[in-house]
């Protein structure tokens, strides 16, 4: 779990600038499926795991020992006890006291899963006139740097114009972690002097895109944990600022959740939501845990859309958050290995 907090990220050597250029957005929903399943593998293997002990023979009687074993499988991979009940309480309710197929259960689960998940499909609000911008949000070490080279290089593929604001002005670093990323990509930044103040750089970052008519602005903020009172009030000025100049930006502001840490993201989403105006989320690290069920409990429990999944460390590694495509990546392998 604690292997992407060991090392900061230094974007790879072979992410070059041009990498923009090979991809098409045409190709992209093509992509999508095989990225859930990217960002899904180690819980879909779990997953597969512990169905076929469910179902060592084919067709299984539906009791209350199955209930409970079907109970704990959904709890492992941690959407929460609520969700799972309910996906059990359907099952229950179908087909208790009979002889039923894998599949029969499994069609059920996924009916479930995309219910809790449902949401308005939710991706980038972009302003009508002038620049969007895009201000990101989140504890230290979650994934929002990378996150915004990933969106900065989907905004590039669609063919418009970007330019970051490094209002994470604590850390030399984090200044230099996000400069390698505009150089690589080929996108503008702004930036501010060590210890400036980060309103004062997402002002500027603003100013910039108007001046030069640039389409995306995305503002980068320093990690903070929801209890520094001091450090959220910041990220309220931080708001303010770019109001100042777009009253109606950020036109997205959206919180980086870190999916190895689980279900930890609803108390995070709670307290970023009480101080800043968060459109949405967007649940990196997803190829790196067992618990992609977090996202079942993030949908159930905060009022917020999951716009984005994060699958690697790499530019492309993101992806638009699609509940349907999401569960049916989940299952994709599990039923043609079971009736083999
Ligand atoms: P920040 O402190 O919130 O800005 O986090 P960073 O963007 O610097 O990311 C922290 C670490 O997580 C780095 O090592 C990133 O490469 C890694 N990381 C970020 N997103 C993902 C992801 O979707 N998958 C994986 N495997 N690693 C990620
Ligand atoms: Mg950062």
């Amino acid at each position: 779990m604690g292997i992407f907090s060991k090392r900061k990220a230094e974007p790879r050597a072979e992410v070059a600038a041009g990498d923009a250029a090979e991809a098409t957005p045409a190709a992209e929903p093509q992509g999508l499926f095989a990225k859930f399943r990217k960002g899904l593998h180690k819980t879909a293997n779990l997953l597969k795991t512990d169905v076929r002990d469910l179902f060592k023979s084919e067709g299984r009687l539906i009791d209350d020992q199955y209930l409970d074993d079907l109970l704990g499988i959904n709890i492992k991979t941690d959407m929460g006890y609520q969700a799972a009940e309910e996906i059990v309480d359907k099952v229950r309710t179908q087909m208790r006291g009979r002889v039923v197929s894998t599949e029969e259960v499994v069609e059920s689960w996924k009916a479930s899963l995309k219910e809790l998940m449902a949401q308005d499909q939710a991706p980038i609000h972009f302003a009508e006139t002038g620049p969007t911008v895009i201000m990101v949000c989140g504890v230290n070490g979650s994934g929002k740097t990378t996150s915004i080279a990933k969106l900065a290089y989907q905004l590039k593929l669609e063919g418009k114009s970007v330019v970051l604001g490094a209002a994470d002005t604590f850390r030399a670093a984090a200044v230099e972690q996000l400069t390698i990323w505009a150089e690589r990509l080929g996108v503008d930044i702004v930036t501010g002097a060590p210890g400036s103040h980060p309103a004062s750089v997402a002002y500027r970052a603003v100013e910039q895109a108007i001046i030069k008519q640039v389409d995306v602005c995305i503002v980068d903020t320093a990690g903070r944990l929801q209890t520094q009172r001091n450090l959220m009030t910041e990220l309220t000025k931080i708001q303010g600022s770019i109001r100042k100049q777009i009253p109606a930006a950020p036109h997205e502001l959206l919180l980086v959740l870190d999916a190895t840490t689980g279900q930890n993201g609803i108390s995070q989403a709670a307290k970023f939501t009480e101080v800043v105006d968060c459109t949405g989320i967007i649940l990196a690290k997803l190829d790196g845990t067992a618990k992609g069920g977090a996202v079942v409990a993030i949908r159930k429990q905060v009022g917020l859309p999951v716009k984005y999944i994060g699958i690697g460390e790499q530019p492309q590694d993101i992806a638009l958050f699609v509940p349907d495509d999401f569960v049916d990546a989940l299952f994709a392998d599990m039923l043609s290995a079971d009736t083999t």
